[in-house]
């Protein structure tokens, strides 16, 4: 029998060559196994795990040390402090990705607003959203039906009622309506860019990743469709690559939108570009 301390030491030891935070990872597929909190795990270490614990624990372990990542195996991931399931049909939710978020709420009032967020994936913009924002009409699309459960679950245990949610491609899935915001986190990956064979990437759905021979295919539909989809004055909102700021802030002029801004996230990265809907979009 195995207690708490020696299961801890013998994963951490497994993944010493495969993650830079072999303790923290260890820590967190034993919580989860034990149903319980990390703090657990040192309140009580004199704990011996069942024989199903142990079993249960070994599996995790396999799968981490062959590349699974975390957020799979425990079918969790939080973001903008949501505790929000994720399974290999959608998207890791990025910390980054709450730039989106952190703009939406710091671009519009706070009344009543009709937003869309395309591919939400887990749902997680849409989420974080409706949380702070329990006035808005907030429309999430996907054009997987997997990916759509799980936002729709997300939903349900959050007990978030103002999201509709909607299947389809892009702006198609949409109701013809005039919205205030769009945003989205599309895919923005070059087919064969090699990060794509790297660290949690392969585990992801490449539908959520990849876009055409350059990445920049659905950044590019999104800009050009969401004109008929957006109110005079309403805001576009895209996240996009590192690299990809110029390309997209381009789009957005070509396309007409004004006030055409890039912004950097915590780690100083351009990765979101956002414009303002305007007449000048009509002519
Ligand atoms: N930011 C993600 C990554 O580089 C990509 C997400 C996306 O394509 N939307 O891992």
């Amino acid at each position: 029998m195995q207690n708490i301390t020696q299961a801890l030491h013998e994963a951490t030891q497994c993944f010493v060559n495969v993650t830079t935070t072999p303790l923290l990872d260890a820590e967190i597929l034993l919580a989860h196994v034990l149903k319980g909190q990390r703090s657990y795990l040192y309140t009580y270490p004199d704990y011996s795990l069942s024989m199903t614990e142990q079993n249960n624990f070994a599996a995790l372990i396999k799968k981490r040390v062959a590349g699974w990542p975390i957020a799979y195996l425990t079918g969790h991931r939080e973001f903008w402090s949501l505790d929000l399931i994720v399974t290999p049909d959608t998207l890791i939710p990025r910390p980054e990705t709450e730039l989106l978020v952190e703009l939406i709420l710091k671009k519009l009032p706070d009344i009543p607003l009709l937003v869309a967020d395309l591919g939400t994936g887990s749902g997680a913009i849409a989420l974080a959203l409706a949380h702070e924002r329990p006035y808005w009409t907030i429309y999430a699309t996907d054009i997987s039906l997997e990916a759509l459960a799980v936002a729709k679950a997300n939903a349900a245990r959050l007990q978030i009622k103002n999201i509709i949610f909607v299947f389809g491609k892009w702006c198609s899935a949409l109701p013809k309506l005039r919205f205030d915001v769009i945003v989205s986190n599309p895919p923005y990956i070059a087919e064969n860019d090699l990060h794509l064979q790297q660290g949690a990437l392969p585990f992801e759905p490449s539908i959520a990743l990849a876009s055409g021979e350059d990445g920049l295919k659905d950044i590019q539909d999104i800009v050009y469709e969401a004109r008929s989809y957006l109110k005079l004055g309403g805001y576009l909102l895209l996240e996009h690559g590192s690299t990809q700021a110029e390309y997209a802030c381009s789009k957005f002029l070509n396309a007409g939108y004004t006030h055409v801004k890039s912004y950097k996230d915590f780690s100083g990265l351009n990765r979101v570009t956002t414009g303002i809907f305007s007449i000048e979009c009509l002519s």
